[in-house]
């Protein structure tokens, strides 16, 4: 089923072809290889399948977070294992608690427990007494080169690097001044901890790759404990390993760290999970680095982290998904092992999914133009019977008041209409929704030109669910509100952040800021059925012809609700593509 979603022909056939054979047991190919595994190496016979998700607490958490979040807790579910949150914190100038916080609030609101919660940082003093075992050991050295040099002595994909001339340093010297770094002797930069392997290793992780770097930064957790702070690469498996993990479950750009990790592992001798990759999710219309996010926020292109434009999971919450939807999102793409871009509908098409069974309808006119109906009686007003969600046969029914002066929707009538135009025309007819049949007899319009009203007149014997009706057939059906009711709201029109299916693919001299959705977000005063007016904030409701709206809960207030559209109907970028 993943499959239709994906982008590219070679892609498409590459993924058709993992997708059949997985298919076939319902199994992804990590799940294959945790089964294998759990079943014959001698060290797992017995265990328990043990993942964790990993966050650096360097931003908040977006979409493709959440496809990690199912992946890695939805494997320990399914092989009554444990999973644990451990923020890999070594990188104290980028991190803060504030999006430790929001972390953990995104995993819990999509659904999941851990069972752990830990921090790399925790271990840094672990970290230290196994660096030192390593320089004993001969494993690692101190080096004196900068980064410039360092760069230089590395080599190409097609040079061999030369090797650091501080490599072979003495036992001694080398615990002495990785000693001092440790003590805050040498300033930032002046000296690494780097290990010794192999500066002519085809990958060039292996070449001598840094453990260590000295850094004078306060930690949010250590405070100033610490001055030197291990490499992402140095703390990341050990991380994995002092939690007894047995899968470690990253993104396809760390496939060929794997030889690091594992050389780590195995030189220190200790507890060695499996480190297995998949592909890093990408959604068209969005960017998703955490650099790129933090940029929008900071020069404010959006209103914060969670603006509900942004893919982050605090931003999709505010915007109206809900944590059925992502999950659903995250099971139909699959996990792939090759780099797919997946079509924002589909994750549309999720919410679309949880909401349309369980979303009560209501009539909201987003741009109104007032009808007459001259003929229906002065000061009457009769109450009609709609039902709030034909999909849910306990959704019930309520009563919506009707009378003289309605609102609809101003592009439900054009005054010279296409041929194929089957909604409100002079002369022309059309059903109200739950109502009568109107014809529009006479545009009314102000010294100026402009439509101030329409005169109507109804036809009495076309009631909605009367048994008396006279079934006449008109081809549209158009939602109003009651004039005298009606309430009104402001309603914010989302839409895609991005004009670009890849932003980041800027022409020459651009950014992927360039590539910002000028039309973004519209806000409209909306006339509404007056029930929506007492909805609560994170309510989630059909706009009738519409779209799925949710209550803002942040700007808010009793009585005064602020609807976000979570999503049209249907595709109107499809229709777009098809026009042009
Ligand atoms: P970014 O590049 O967006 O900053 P990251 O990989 O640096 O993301 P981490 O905090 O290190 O962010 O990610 C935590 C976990 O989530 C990692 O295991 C990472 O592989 C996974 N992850 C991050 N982005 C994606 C994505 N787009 N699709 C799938 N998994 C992802
Ligand atoms: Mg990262």
């Amino acid at each position: 089923m993943p499959n239709a979603y994906y982008r590219t022909k070679d892609e498409q056939q590459v993924n058709e072809k993992s997708e059949s054979s997985e298919s076939a047991s319902h199994k992804n190919f990590i799940e294959v290889e945790i089964e294998k595994d759990m079943a014959t190496k001698t060290e797992l016979i017995g265990k328990q399948v043990a993942t964790r998700f990993p966050p650096e607490p360097n931003g908040y958490l977006h979409i493709g977070h959440a496809k990690s979040i199912c992946l890695n807790f939805g494997l320990a579910k399914t092989y009554g294992g444990t999973c644990n949150l451990r923020f890999d914190d070594t990188n104290p100038t980028k991190e803060s608690e504030e999006y430790v916080n929001s972390i953990k609030t995104d995993v819990q609101w999509l659904g999941f427990q851990w069972d752990k919660l830990l921090y790399a940082s925790d271990y840094f003093g672990q970290l230290y007494d196994w660096s030192v075992q390593l320089i004993r050991e001969g494993h690692a050295f101190v080096c004196d080169l900068n980064a410039e040099q360092m760069r230089e002595y590395r080599g190409t994909l097609t040079e061999p690097g030369k090797n650091s001339p501080y490599r072979d340093r003495s036992v001694e010297e080398n615990l002495d001044l990785f000693t001092r770094m440790k003590q805050g002797e040498f300033p930032d930069g002046a000296r690494t901890l780097r290990a010794k392997i192999d500066m002519s290793s085809p990958n060039l992780n292996l070449r001598d790759p840094v453990m260590v770097r000295i850094m004078h930064a306060h930690h949010h957790r250590t405070g100033d404990q610490w001055c030197i702070y291990p490499m992402y690469d140095w703390a990341h498996g050990q991380s994995d390993s002092i939690e007894g993990i047995t899968h470690s479950i990253c993104t396809l750009e760390f496939e060929n760290h794997r030889p690091l990790y594992d050389w780590f592992c195995k030189t220190l001798k200790i507890h060695h999970p499996r480190q297995m990759e998949f592909a890093r999710m990408n959604l068209s219309y969005t960017v998703m680095s955490k650099r790129k996010l933090l940029q929008l926020v900071t020069e404010k292109h959006v209103s914060g982290w969670d603006d509900p434009r942004m893919p982050t999971i605090s931003g999709l919450r505010r915007r109206g998904y809900t944590p059925e939807s992502l999950r659903l999102f995250c099971e139909k793409i699959g996990v792939a092992r090759f780099s797919s871009l997946i079509d924002v509908i589909v994750l549309e098409n999720s919410i679309r999914e949880h909401l349309n069974p369980i979303a009560p309808r209501y009539m909201a006119v987003l741009d109104p133009i007032k009808i007459v109906l001259t003929n229906y009686p002065q000061g009457k007003e009769e109450l009609l019977e709609a039902v709030n969600n034909p999909e849910d046969p306990n959704g019930g029914s309520r009563q919506i008041p009707f009378s003289r002066e309605l609102f609809i929707e101003r592009d439900d009538f054009m005054e010279t209409p296409p041929s194929k135009f089957f909604r409100l025309k002079p002369g022309g007819e059309v059903r109200l929704r739950y109502g009568y049949i109107i014809k529009c007899n006479e545009v009314v319009k102000d010294s100026d030109g402009n439509i101030t009203h329409l005169n109507c007149t109804y036809d009495e014997q076309t009631k909605s669910g009367s048994p008396t009706a006279i079934d006449r057939k008109v081809k549209g059906t158009i939602h109003w509100v009651n004039a005298r009711q009606a309430s009104h709201v402001e309603v914010r029109l989302y839409d895609r952040l991005f004009l670009s299916e890849t932003p980041e693919d800027a022409p020459e001299g651009k950014t992927f800021l360039d590539n910002i959705n000028p039309d973004s977000v519209r806000t409209v005063t909306a006339m509404v059925e007056h029930e929506l007016a007492k909805q609560e904030p994170g309510a989630r409701v059909q706009f009738e012809r519409n779209g799925y709206f949710c209550v803002d809960v942040k700007d808010s207030h009793p009585g005064a609700p602020i609807f976000n559209r979570i999503v049209t109907l249907k595709d109107t970028w499809a229709k777009i593509a098809n026009k042009a």
